[in-house]
C-alpha cells in the first residue's frame, strides 16, 4: 500500500504479493506469508462474530510460538487492543494488569493458566479465556471457554474486513515495572509505524533477512522491533520458545540463513560464557543489536574480541519503542546508545531547572517526535507530569548525556541517582569501572540511606564465573585508584546471581529491600 496506517496492512499486502515466502520457524515448523494471513483472518472473524468490540481490550498471556504472533495480529484485525502480558508474571503481577486494563478476553496457554486461573472469579471485566492448550482446572460459570485452535479451524468468510486507523490504539504496553507498579502505555498504530520505519531503514533489514528470535514476543524489543521488522520488511524469523544459550550458539554457528541477532545483555554475558566454554563461535552475522539494559563497554569488547563483531546498542522503552541507535555504518561506540533516529529527537536537561545543559554535562534524557505513546492508559496523571508542557518533550526518567559528537550516554535512572554528601553519582559510571575488576562476573551499584551523608554508595558484586569473592577492599581501592573518591562504595556485598527481570534487568528494588537493614 502507497501510504499503509498500520504493520498489519503491510503484513496483509506481503501475503497477497507473495504468499509463498517463508515468514517464520518455529520448532521446525514453517509459516509463509499467505499461510499466516489466513490464520489471522481466521482468528479475527471467530472474534467479530463474537462481537468483539472495537477497543476491547485482549489480553496476551502466551509464551512465544506461533499462536501469539496469529493473536496479536488477529486482535489487531479485528480493531482490538492488544494488551501485552509478561509470562513470568505471578498472581498479582497478573491481577494488576488485568484489572487496570479492564481486558475483556485473555487468550492464554496451560503454563500461564495455572497462576491465572484462581484470579478468574475477581476479574469482573473479563467474558472469555481463548486457551491455547485444554485447561485443567474448572472455571467460574460467568466466563466462557474458548479453544484457540477450535477458532482457527472455523471456516474463513469471503466478506471484505477493513484494517485499523492509524490513530487507533493497538497495543497497551505495560511497563516493566522497574521502578514501580507497571503502567499501560497506549501505542497507536501510528507509533508502531513510524517506529519500525526508522529502524528498518536505519539497521538496513531487508526481505533478505532472517532473525534469529530468542527475545520474549510479550515486550518491546522481541515484539516492536523483532516481529514488527520482519514483518515489515517481508523478512523472516526464526522464533524460539526462549533463549539457550547453547542452542543459539550452535544455530549461530551452524545456519547460514540466520543475518540478524538481538538480545539483551545478559543474553550476549551468556553466550560468550558457554562459547568460551565449549569452542563454539557463531560465525560473523550482518548484525547483532544489545538493548532493555546497559551493555557494559567490558562486556562489548569481550564479544569483539571473541565473536570479532561490534555488537550495534540501541536506546528504547515501552512508550516511545525506539529512541537512539548506534550508527549502522560508522563507528559503534561501546558504552553509549548512539543518536536518535532519523526524524526524532532527543535532548539533555538539567533535573531541576529542566532546561536543556550543553553536551558532555548530565541531566535527565528528553524524547520528541512520531514515536512518542499517546500517554498511559487512564492515568491522567502520570501522563502529565511525563511530559513537558511547552514543547511536548517526553521525559525518560532515565539520566545521561551526549558527547560532542552526538553520542548518548545513559548514566541511570532519575529514581536511582545516588546523591552523597551533596554529590551526584551515577551508579553505571561505578558499575562500569568495577566491571573492569578481573575478579567482578556482574555488579549493581545502589544507593542506601546513610545518617552522614543521605546516601551511601553500595555495590553488589557476582564474582567471576569460577573465582572467589575479590577482597572488598581490593574492589573499594580499584574506584579509588579511577574515580572520584566520593564515587567509591563505602560497602561491597557479594552475591550469588543478581535479581533480574525477564529481559535481564537489573531490580535494583529488590536489592535495596534485601540490603537495608529490616525495621
Ligand atoms: P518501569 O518504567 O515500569 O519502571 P522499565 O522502564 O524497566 O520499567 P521498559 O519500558 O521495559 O520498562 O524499559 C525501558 C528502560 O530500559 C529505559 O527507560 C532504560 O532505563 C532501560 N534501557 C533500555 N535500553 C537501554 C540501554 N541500551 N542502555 C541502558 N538502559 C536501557
Ligand atoms: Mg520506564
Amino acid at each position: 500500500p502507497a501510504s499503509p496506517s498500520s504493520i498489519l496492512e503491510v503484513f496483509l499486502d506481503h501475503a497477497r504479493r507473495t504468499p509463498e515466502r517463508l515468514a517464520l520457524i518455529f520448532d521446525a515448523k514453517r509459516y509463509t506469508y499467505g499461510e499466516l494471513a489466513r490464520h489471522v483472518t481466521s482468528f479475527a472473524q471467530a472474534l467479530l462474530r463474537r462481537h468483539l468490540k472495537p477497543g476491547d481490550r485482549v489480553a496476551l498471556y502466551l509464551e512465544n510460538s506461533p499462536a501469539f504472533v496469529i493473536a496479536y495480529l488477529g486482535v489487531q484485525y479485528a480493531h482490538g487492543i492488544v494488551v501485552l502480558v509478561n509470562t513470568q508474571y505471578r498472581q498479582v503481577e497478573l491481577d494488576h494488569i488485568l484489572t487496570d486494563s479492564e481486558t475483556r478476553v485473555c487468550v492464554t496457554g496451560v503454563a500461564g493458566a495455572a497462576e491465572l486461573t484462581p484470579l478468574l472469579g475477581g476479574l469482573p471485566a473479563l467474558e472469555w479465556l481463548i486457551t491455547v492448550e485444554p485447561l485443567t482446572s474448572s472455571l467460574p460459570p460467568s466466563l466462557t471457554l474458548l479453544s484457540f485452535d477450535t477458532l482457527l479451524a472455523e471456516p474463513v468468510e469471503e466478506r471484505p474486513m477493513s484494517v485499523p486507523g492509524d490513530i487507533n490504539i493497538a497495543v497497551l504496553g505495560y511497563t516493566s515495572g522497574t521502578t514501580g507498579r507497571s503502567k499501560g502505555a497506549m501505542l497507536r498504530q501510528s507509533h508502531l509505524l513510524s517506529n519500525i520505519r526508522a529502524v528498518t531503514q536505519a539497521w538496513r533489514w531487508t526481505e533478505e533477512d532472517r532473525l534469529l528470535l530468542a527475545l520474549p514476543l510479550f515486550h518491546t524489543h522481541g515484539l516492536m522491533v523483532g516481529l514488527h521488522g520482519t514483518l515489515y520488511t517481508g523478512a523472516s524469523a526464526e522464533l524460539r520458545r526462549r533463549f539457550v544459550a547453547s542452542e543459539t550458539l550452535e544455530t549461530l554457528r551452524d545456519d547460514p540463513a540466520i543475518t540478524l541477532f538481538f538480545g539483551v545483555p545478559t543474553m550476549y554475558g551468556r553466550l560468550l560464557e558457554e562459547s568460551r566454554r565449549t569452542g563454539i563461535r557463531p560465525r560473523s552475522l550482518r548484525l547483532m543489536v544489545s538493548g532493555s539494559a546497559p551493555l557494559s563497554a567490558q562486556l562489548f569488547h569481550e564479544i569483539e574480541a571473541e565473536f570479532g563483531q561490534r555488537i550495534l546498542e540501541r536506546y528504547g522503552m515501552t512508550e516511545t519503542i525506539m529512541n537512539t541507535t548506534n550508527p549502522y555504518e560508522g563507528e559503534r561506540r561501546p558504552g553509549t546508545v548512539g543518536m536518535p533516529f532519523p526524524g526524532q529527537e532527543a535532548r539533555v536537561v538539567d533535573v531541576r531547572t529542566r532546561k536543556p545543559v550543553p553536551d558532555g554535562e548530565p541531566g535527565e534524557i528528553e524524547v520528541r517526535g512520531p514515536h512518542v505513546f499517546s500517554g498511559y492508559w487512564r492515568r491522567e496523571q502520570a501522563t502529565e507530569e511525563s511530559f513537558e508542557k511547552e514543547g511536548w518533550w517526553f521525559r525518560t526518567g532515565d539520566l545521561g548525556l551526549r558527547d560532542p559528537d552526538g553520542y548518548f550516554h545513559i548514566t541511570g535512572r532519575a529514581r536511582e541517582l545516588i546523591i552523597s554528601g551533596g554529590f551526584n553519582i551515577y551508579p553505571r559510571e561505578v558499575e562500569e569501572v568495577l566491571a573492569t575488576h578481573p575478579g567482578v562476573g556482574e555488579v549493581a551499584v545502589l544507593g542506601l540511606p546513610d545518617s552522614d551523608f543521605g546516601e551511601q554508595v553500595v555495590a553488589v558484586v557476582v564474582p567471576a564465573a569460577g573465582q572467589l569473592a575479590p577482597d572488598a577492599q581490593a574492589l573499594v581501592d580499584w574506584c579509588k585508584d579511577r574515580l572520584a573518591s566520593f564515587k567509591k562504595p563505602r560497602r561491597v556485598e557479594f552475591v550469588d546471581a543478581l535479581p533480574r527481570n525477564a529481559l535481564g534487568k537489573v531490580q535494583k528494588h529488590v536489592l535495596r529491600e534485601r540490603l537495608l537493614p529490616r525495621a
